[in-house]
């Protein structure tokens, strides 16, 4: 049986950069739902407007303007996500 190692009395904590998504240029945003098919099928395998890490909203109701609604619990950072958008409104940003 191998002797038990003491725990280390300090520990070091190296948070890394992340890269999370954005939603930087939401005013070019034409409401088309690629990019919440796509966070949904990457996260989950599924097709949907309402499983994936991200949901565009109408920013008020009645109003032609969009915002993206991303949950940031999960891993955001897919360059996939800002390509296949039409308006190119999103970036990758570090965090
Ligand atoms: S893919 Fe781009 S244009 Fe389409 S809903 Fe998403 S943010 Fe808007």
């Amino acid at each position: 049986m191998p002797a038990l190692q003491p725990r280390p009395k300090w520990r070091i904590l190296i948070r890394a950069m992340a890269r999370v998504l954005k939603g930087t240029r939401m005013g070019n945003c034409i409401g088309c739902g690629l990019c919440e098919l796509l966070a949904s099928r990457i996260a989950g395998g599924r097709l949907s407007y309402s499983d994936g890490f991200l949901q565009i909203r109408k920013v008020a109701s009645g109003e032609p303007r969009f915002k993206a609604v991303i949950d940031y619990g999960q891993k955001t950072g897919y360059k996939e996500v800002c390509e296949i958008c039409p308006g190119n409104c999103f970036d990758l940003v570090e965090e």
